[in-house]
């Protein structure tokens, strides 16, 4: 393993020491993975009265070490935390509130509940990872035995104790007997490893020291993994029946996204993989990953309908380990071993869908490793259980984090890159939506960041490029629950008798024919979401009120109106909605441009502003305003509404 340490140019402070040493190990990702790891500093601070206080800087939780700020470490006053580790028994509720009494400064997140086994070490700098190579070492029958063959008496042996007071309390007693002058690190058995020294420095070159040293014993011995046979890509039919069958059981709409890159392909493929995945590969993962993948071939709902009997035998085994009463977590497996499609990842979010990825795809190389020197062996399940009901897990759960009100749902918006197509994506990401936009410009992209976004250029009047889109909506996420059409044109603006019979066709292929193939091919997979299919078509005021000029326009968008007030009546029984908006005057788009503005404007010898307002209530409209009402569409506020036509156009005589 390399060593990236960078040696600052000036004397640093101790808090940017301390940072600087956890981003360095933050940054390699087989050392730690989303809020996994913490570190510590012990420094000297002067209290208002004029007293040195002796306090120990710790990770905040809920910090990332590759991106902690100094403000995410908690300063604690050492002395409280040694009278702290005498005490016999406390639980680790009380002892959160004991920690945060213990700081120097109210405005401190809450600390790393490991925040006494940082102060009981001596050395004034501490970091702590889960390396995969160590985990691989100690995730074994018989660890300490492997642990021993490699590092010999170099190393402090903790065996496997649950994080929190339990485990500082036993470090408190092992410490003592067996840290020596050549004590170099300390491994957590099935947990991970901490070293220290009297620099970040010290404690980083030992990390890597120690790390390399797993590594070289591992690599002497590691075959690597051949592919049995070959994986296929599931169908989007394929995948969302599975995610329905996923999302009913957990009684919310899920992310499902599949993967099937090499190392998956080939780790899926292994023969008895059952055996294989025993369990997590450090205890704190069991939070994104469940104790066992589902595992199994072309998987469908019958095998989900299995893997949920069985979680529940499991929770009912161990609820008795508890002293409090528990509430039984979401019972569906958060992946998927398939050994003909590849894996599956599942989440509230897809953000939570790419982490359960990141863990098990590091959870392959520790289990290959480990099996090269011995025989990967996980926690037994009790444990297990103990860290997946904590009672401060449990305290979030009954806090009720609530998420956005479309969180787990997905979209396809078409016209996703500019005006009232754009402004959708926009609102629907904001009420918690994975949204596809699809758009002929490329910019559509990188229109958005973030896991919830994947732009895709396309020609909506493409019909193989369209399928494709489709496709990845399912690969990426899992399925269909929300379609908008918002791609249009407007057409060349003539009266009749000058039409050209190529911008007639054009206007009616894209606002009409096109937006009739993605209905159509979109209908399975709308038809299959867990939570009922929502279509909001983008129409005009020209559809009630034509004008003079637009034919083309205003025809297509009648049609496709007309279009979607019969799939409102033949998708009702699928418990899919179909609503539309009628949008006017949207001046924020790319078809306006100021010049065309003020020339509109002097037309009917008005200024810009008059102009913009031209409507009943003398309001402007936005596309910000459609897409509020094309998002509160697909909310429950609409849950008992199909086939309505609602106008965004500031009051229109006509329309009324
Ligand atoms: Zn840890």
């Amino acid at each position: 393993m390399e060593n990236f340490w960078q040696t600052p140019t000036e004397v640093e402070e101790d808090l940017a020491e301390a940072v600087r040493g956890s981003r360095t190990i933050g940054a390699h990702k087989d050392l730690v993975l989303h809020g996994g790891g913490n570190s510590s500093i012990k420094s000297t601070i002067t209290d208002p009265t004029g007293r040195s206080v002796q306090v120990v800087y710790v990770k905040g939780s809920g910090w990332d070490m590759a991106t902690i700020e100094p403000r995410g470490f908690v300063p604690l006053r050492i002395s409280r935390l040694h009278e702290l580790l005498e005490v016999e028994n406390i639980s680790d509720t009380e002892l959160v509130n004991e920690l945060r009494c213990a700081m120097t400064n109210a405005k401190s997140p809450d600390p790393s509940i490991e925040s006494l086994l940082h102060a009981l070490l001596p050395h004034r700098a501490v970091l702590h990872s889960h390396a995969d190579a160590i985990i691989s070492l100690s995730n074994q029958p018989d660890p300490e035995q492997l642990v021993r063959q490699v590092y010999g008496d170099t190393v402090v042996v903790v065996p496997y104790v649950m994080p929190g007071f339990d485990l500082a309390r036993v470090c408190n007693e092992i410490w003592p007997e067996q840290a020596t002058d050549i004590t170099k690190g300390m491994v957590l058995l099935n947990h991970g490893l901490f070293t220290f020294g009297e620099s970040m420095e010290e404690a980083y070159a030992l990390h890597i020291r120690l790390i390399s040293e797993a590594e070289t014993f591992l690599t002497a011995r590691g075959p690597t993994l051949k592919r049995h046979s070959a994986v296929v890509t599931p169908s989007a039919q394929q995948i969302v029946a599975l995610r329905k069958s996923l999302s009913d059981h957990a009684k919310r709409p899920l992310i499902v996204s599949h993967a099937a890159d090499d190392a998956i392909s080939s780790f899926v493929t292994q023969s008895a993989l059952s055996n294989l995945c025993n369990g997590p590969a450090t205890p704190d993962h069991i939070i994104r990953t469940k104790q066992l993948p589902l595992v199994g071939e072309a998987v469908s709902g019958r095998e989900v309908a299995e893997y949920v009997a069985e979680y529940i035998k499991y929770f009912e085994r161990n609820r008795h380990r508890s002293r409090d009463s528990l509430s039984m977590l979401d019972p569906t497996p958060r992946y998927i071993l398939d050994s003909k499609h590849g894996m599956y990842s599942v989440g509230k979010t897809k953000k939570d869908a790419d982490i359960v990825f990141d863990i098990v795809s590091h959870t392959f190389k520790i289990i290959t490793d480990a099996n090269a020197v011995g025989t990967y062996t996980s926690l037994p399940e009790g444990d297990l259980f103990d860290i997946e009901y904590w009672e401060l897990e449990q305290a979030k759960l009954l806090l009720g984090a609530s998420s956005p009100e479309l969180s787990g749902q997905i979209a396809i918006v078409t016209g996703a890159a500019s005006g009232i197509g754009r402004a959708c994506a926009e609102v629907l990401m904001s009420l918690g939506a994975s949204v596809v936009g699809i758009d002929i410009s490329a910019s559509v992209v990188g229109m958005f960041e973030g896991p919830q976004w994947l732009g895709l250029c396309a020609d909506v009047c493409d019909r193989a490029a369209l399928d494709l889109a489709l496709e990845q909506t399912a690969l990426t996420f899992g399925g269909l629950d929300i379609l908008v059409l918002a791609a249009g044109v407007f057409g060349q603006s003539s009266p009749i008798s000058d039409l050209e019979a190529s911008s007639w066709d054009r206007t009616i292929e894209v606002n009409f024919n096109a937006a009739q193939r993605l209905l159509t091919a979109s209908h399975p997979l709308l038809k299959n979401s867990p939570v009922g299919g929502k279509v909001v078509l983008i129409g005009t005021k020209n559809v009630a009120a034509p004008g003079p000029g637009a034919a083309a326009y205003s025809t297509s968008k009648a049609a496709l109106i007309q279009l979607g007030r019969v799939a409102a009546l033949e998708w009702a029984a699928d418990g899919i909605r179909v609503n539309f908006v009628h949008p006017d005057a949207v001046f924020d788009t790319g078809l306006w441009t100021p010049e065309l503005l003020a020339e509109r404007a002097a037309k009917y010898e008005m200024t810009v502003d008059e102009y913009k307002h031209r409507n009943l209530l003398s309001t402007e409209v936005t596309s910000n305003k459609v897409a509020q009402m094309v998002g509160t569409m697909c909310t429950d506020v609409f849950s008992a509404t199909t086939g309505a036509q609602v106008p965004v156009d500031g009051g229109n005589e006509r329309v009324i």
